[in-house]
């Protein structure tokens, strides 16, 4: 058992701090506030290689795993700066297209992705469907050798920074009749893509959008994989670096809302000259916080980990479980913080409610607690399936 990164990953994890102090959490809410993208901060993580980290070298990338890119995804958001489109782009579109797609496939983006002039976001939730992929209603129809996509998407994050989005959709197979999923490299401007921005309650400068696919015509090297039958594995392939990555930020979010509360509490007095933080009842939930944080740190490290070393399968419990802890661990500190800082808790100045909306939506994105419970009750308990 080994519970210390190695050096370069500590290199990496200082490097990343550092470049994520030097924006902040004001630079990101001044973004978010004025309707702009941190273009800035994506541009320079690229250019030091931090959008890359997971990507083959031969790809223009940095060679490591999960871990590194975790590492990313949780020092940028310890910083105040947590990145959605680390989690879509990076974690999910450049594994899937990595391990699943064809040469020319991944020699035409991943170089892209790693040096962050290139994002891929990922769609595959819909308005009939949620939570329960199997109702998929995007379906993929063969014209020729082309492919004609048509179907619904909803809160697909990032399309206005991207230029393609992956799209899960299903094509029937000729053989068995049966229904498949398959994955498709759209470009965002493709005839018959729109797009509609959603009004979302969370202070972010990445959006969230409706997805309108109206016989979008793709050429046949669209569809991710030499075949059809890439489509099933190159789907799960992205869901356990999405739920490890989603976890680090949500991590990473949880470390800076303690860390703002415990500067201000040891230095706020308002009953003579101590402060409030040697009062038990806001000492003790920050404490209790700080516990459920580093919990949900060592789950991320073990699924990562485990992922990296291609154990999927313990690693889709471990990675369900750290999302799981890491979400509620978010949400409870920042919770906690804001109430300990009082009327400042509620300022933009201080900048911890500014991460309520954000902490709130990783309860139920991209994975909601209630599936992963679900998935926990039948995979490791034992259970049958309820739904
Ligand atoms: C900020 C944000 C960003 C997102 N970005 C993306 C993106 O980039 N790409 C993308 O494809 N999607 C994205 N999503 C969508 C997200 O993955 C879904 O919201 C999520 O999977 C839940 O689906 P739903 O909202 O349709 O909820 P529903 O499926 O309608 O569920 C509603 C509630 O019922 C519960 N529930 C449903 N079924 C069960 C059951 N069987 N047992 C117990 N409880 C159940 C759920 O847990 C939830 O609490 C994003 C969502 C948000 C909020």
């Amino acid at each position: 058992m080994n519970f210390d990164l190695t050096d370069e990953q500590d290199q990496l994890r200082d490097a990343v701090r550092a470049l994520g102090r030097r924006y902040g959490h004001s630079y990101f809410v001044s973004k978010a506030k004025a309707g702009e993208h941190t273009t800035e901060l994506w541009h320079e993580a690229g250019r030091l290689g931090y959008l890359g980290v997971n990507i083959p070298t031969e790809y223009g990338g940095g060679g490591g795993g999960i871990t590194e890119l975790a590492l990313v995804c949780e020092e940028l958001a310890a910083a105040g700066c947590p990145l959605l489109l680390l989690v879509v782009s990076p974690a999910i579109a450049a594994t899937v297209i990595n391990k699943h797609g064809t040469e020319e496939q991944r020699k035409r983006h991943l170089p892209g992705l790693a040096d962050g002039s290139q994002k891929i976001v990922f769609a595959i939730t819909e308005p009939d469907a949620g939570s329960n992929f199997h109702r998929l209603g995007t379906v993929a129809r063969r014209d020729g050798d082309d492919w004609l996509l048509s179907g619904r998407k909803v809160y697909i994050s990032g399309v206005d920074e991207a230029d393609h989005v992956l799209v899960v959709a299903r094509t029937e197979d000729a053989s068995s009749g049966k229904l498949k999923p398959a994955l498709f490299i759209v470009p965002t401007d493709a005839p018959g893509l729109e797009k509609s921005k959603l009004d979302m309650e969370i202070l972010s400068p990445e959006n969230q959008f409706l997805l309108y696919l109206d016989d979008v015509r793709l050429p046949a090297d669209a569809l991710v994989g030499e075949s059809l039958d890439a489509g099933l594995p190159a789907l799960f392939a992205g869901l356990n670096p999405e739920r490890i990555t989603v976890a680090a930020m949500g991590a990473g979010t949880g470390r800076y809302a303690i860390e703002k509360a415990s500067d201000y509490t040891t230095t706020r007095k308002v009953w003579g000259g101590r402060p409030i933080g040697s009062h038990q009842g806001v000492a003790h939930p920050l404490a209790h916080a700080a516990v459920q944080v580093e919990l949900a740190r060592l789950m991320i490290h073990k699924a990562a980990t485990l992922y990296d070393a291609g154990r999927d399968l313990e690693a889709g419990v471990a990675g369900n479980m750290a999302k799981y802890a890491a979400g509620e661990a978010a949400a409870l500190a920042v919770d906690t913080a804001v109430q300990a800082l009082g009327g400042a808790g509620m300022t933009t100045e201080y900048g911890v409610a500014t991460l309520l909306g954000a902490v709130r939506a990783g309860r139920i994105a991209p994975v909601s607690r209630e599936m992963i419970l679900n998935f926990v009750a039948q995979h490791v308990l034992g259970q049958d399936k309820s739904y």
